[in-house]
């Protein structure tokens, strides 16, 4: 009941700030709308909250991304699991005692108990006791504690979950607080989808019963080489095999992308997790190299492409010809600006035309500048490192600007390079043992996706 009052609730919201189609043409790119900031900040909040409870077997039939056959079918081939563990026994006495109590938006631990009639003095003898008391101040909408009564309507004990792995109880013995926690088994099933985009990325991922936080996961493995914000054209495909975590028979979440395929205005790109020796895991290609690159694609997320790199354009303040050694990307005030690449801060302060600027340089040999920031990140210093990905302003128009948008340069070796066309070096391949294993891993996933796409085809004639 909760769950699909929250999956309406989402899907309303969404169905107004999803990735688009701008048009019916098939050359049309497929834009970003606004709100986009907030999907990302709602993306992650569905990482927590698991909306969506379709079934993960999905196949979208070649008429439409709208059409969905959904079948379950078990998966012949051995890929990371755990087995499934039967759920903890519980005295059925206590089972059904407790009721369980929902968080709703904006609602604190001391609200839910007051709504009890319990008193806050008893709250807060429990937070004073409680080896977990961080998470119960931190709570979030959509998580469930239990509360179990005596017959005389008092408290007799109260249920939470500190983590997805972990089970608490208070028991309330008259004066007396005495916190139990179990351990919770998570289980890991596999399931896989495919799609095709007709109108939007997100339209597509519904239709085949694949929720927001695997599409943004998504989004962000195949983030090195194609740009969600840009390179989206209707027709574009997409196949994955994915984790879904469940705990004592409910799921959870979606987990880890294992294996997906995007075909993008006809190129095909595959990603495939492979856990290297230290425990890390990273996404390769069919050849073993990480897809993970020295520079990001985009330094700025949720935006659009307002000005490209030229020789010789009109300057929209200056009135005069000029080049544009850039690329601008048009986004909202206050938008992150990312570190397109691992390097340090050599310049953060204000510059002319280019208003608030931080300039990195990666190595020796590039060097890449953001402008018109609204303002810096307070972490970034002069002489300090950044890390890929890393916020080190926001958007605004400071400087010479007529609107909020990122300048955005790359040089190599000094020179000024296109950022969107400048051939970067590629990872180095796995080699060796590493090769091997990684070969004997994504072979029967490929297999898996290649069936799904034959699937497809079988469906269509
Ligand atoms: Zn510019």
């Amino acid at each position: 009941m909760r769950r699909q009052a929250h999956g309406r609730h989402w899907r309303a919201h969404r169905a107004r700030s999803e990735w688009a189609a701008a048009g019916a043409f098939a050359t049309a790119p497929i834009r970003w709308q606004g709100e986009r900031l907030m999907l990302l900040l709602l993306g992650a909040v569905v990482a927590f909250l698991s909306f969506v409870v379709a079934p993960g077997w999905a196949s979208v039939a070649r008429e439409g991304a709208g059409s969905t056959a959904e079948s379950l079918v078990p998966l012949a081939i051995a890929l990371p699991s755990v087995p499934p563990v039967p759920p903890t026994a519980a005295p059925a006495a206590e089972a059904i005692q407790w009721t369980t109590r929902t968080v709703e938006r904006g609602q604190t631990l001391g609200a839910l108990f007051a709504s009890e009639g319990l008193p806050a003095a008893l709250l807060h003898r429990i937070l004073e006791s409680s080896r977990h008391r961080d998470a119960l101040v931190r709570i979030r909408p959509g998580q469930e504690f239990g509360f179990l009564r005596a017959s005389d309507g008092s408290l007799t004990a109260f249920r939470f979950d500190p983590s997805d792995a972990e089970r608490g109880v208070v028991r309330i013995d008259g004066g007396a607080l005495r916190e139990e926690v179990e351990q919770r088994v998570l289980q890991r099933r596999v399931a896989t989808a495919s799609g095709r985009i007709e109108h939007s990325l997100f339209a597509a991922a519904d239709a085949a019963g694949v929720s927001d936080a695997t599409i943004m996961q998504l989004a962000n493995v195949f983030g090195y080489d194609v740009d969600f914000a840009q390179d989206l054209r209707r027709g574009d495909e997409f196949a994955l095999i994915y984790e879904q975590v469940y705990q004592e028979g409910e799921k959870l979440r979606d987990g880890a992308i294992l294996c997906a395929v995007f075909v993008n205005d006809g190129r095909r790109h595959v990603a495939i997790r492979f856990e290297l020796g230290d425990g890390r895991y990273d996404y390769f290609d069919l050849d073993g190299r990480s897809l993970r690159k020295a520079f990001l694609r985009t330094p700025v997320e949720f935006s659009r492409i307002s000005s490209r790199f030229s020789a010789g354009r009109m300057h929209p303040v200056l009135g005069r010809m000029r080049a544009h050694r850039g690329v601008d990307y048009a986004a909202p005030t206050g938008t992150p600006i990312r570190a397109a690449g691992d390097g340090k801060v050599v310049f953060r302060g204000w510059q002319g035309g280019y208003g608030n600027v931080v300039i990195l340089e990666h190595g020796g040999r590039y060097t890449t500048l953001y402008g018109h920031m609204s303002r810096f990140a307070s972490d970034v210093r002069v002489g300090g490192r950044v890390r890929q990905g890393q916020t080190i302003g926001f958007v605004g128009m400071t400087g010479l600007a007529t609107g909020p948008h990122l300048h955005y340069e790359f040089r190599v070796g000094g020179a000024h390079r296109d950022p969107l066309t400048v051939d970067l070096p590629k990872a180095d391949p796995l080699g060796g043992r590493d090769l091997q294993r990684f070969r004997a891993v994504s072979a029967p996933m490929l297999a898996q996706l290649e069936l799904l796409g034959a699937r497809d085809a079988v469906a269509s004639r």
